[in-house]
């Protein structure tokens, strides 16, 4: 099974990419890990993208595109693998057809994890952290015992600046903008599938296998 997986900030996508992963044995290749891989073995290409980044720069799309040509051709993508965080760009996307259809490995479904901007907002913006300890705490997701106090010393909870409404919004919306060409591309192409990702944990994965579980033979 050959996928791709989509999602925004807070959409849950990596808690779903562990539990694909684990129940279907195939490679999550992240982007980071990837770069990761090919500094540590010191492919050429590898090093030309550590040179990039060691002089905080942006690695080209070439060469991003030559490192992800180099890890889907390896052995263990032969069952199948789970790119997340690449493509980002329609550009990358064109170039990753051209290296499937080279390694003859056709993306069966694009898995875009959908959740209500409202309901993102809520997520991304939950975090509390304690001034005094650096405790951090989610109103929603691990919230303190008492509402806006520390478990451990009862001060006063703060929220980050990165984490106020009105920034997230901003990043919320550029991700939504930024994905939104690349959502139509492989909408065109018919391999998006939109998962409900306003649901509990278990019921999202439980809709991705029925609708994966069919590839795993
Ligand atoms: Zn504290």
């Amino acid at each position: 099974m050959y996928l791709v997986l989509m999602g925004l900030p807070g959409a849950g996508k990596g808690t779903q990419a562990e539990k694909i992963v684990e129940q279907y044995g195939i490679p999550h290749i992240s982007t980071g890990d990837m770069f990761r891989a090919a500094i540590k073995e010191g492919t050429p290409l590898g090093l030309e993208a550590k040179s990039y980044m060691d002089s905080g720069n942006l690695v080209p799309d070439e060469v991003t595109i030559g490192i992800v040509r180099e890890r889907l051709a390896k052995d263990d993508c032969e069952k199948g693998f789970l790119l997340d965080g690449f493509p980002r760009t329609v550009a990358q996307a064109e170039a990753l057809e051209a290296i499937l259809d080279e390694l003859n490995r056709p993306i069966d479904y694009v898995l875009n994890v959908s959740v209500a901007t409202e309901k993102l907002m809520d997520r991304l913006t939950g975090r509390r952290i304690c001034p005094e300890c650096g405790t951090t705490y989610h109103v929603i997701f691990n919230p303190p015992k008492v509402e806006g106090k520390c478990d451990k010393d009862c001060a006063e909870l703060i929220q980050r600046k990165d984490d106020n409404e009105e920034t997230v919004r901003t990043r919320l919306e550029v991700n939504i903008e930024q994905s939104k060409p690349l959502l139509d591309f492989y909408e065109e192409k018919g391999y998006l599938k939109s998962i409900d990702g306003n649901q509990e944990i278990n019921n999202v994965f439980s809709d991705i296998n029925s609708l994966i579980g069919g590839l795993a033979k």
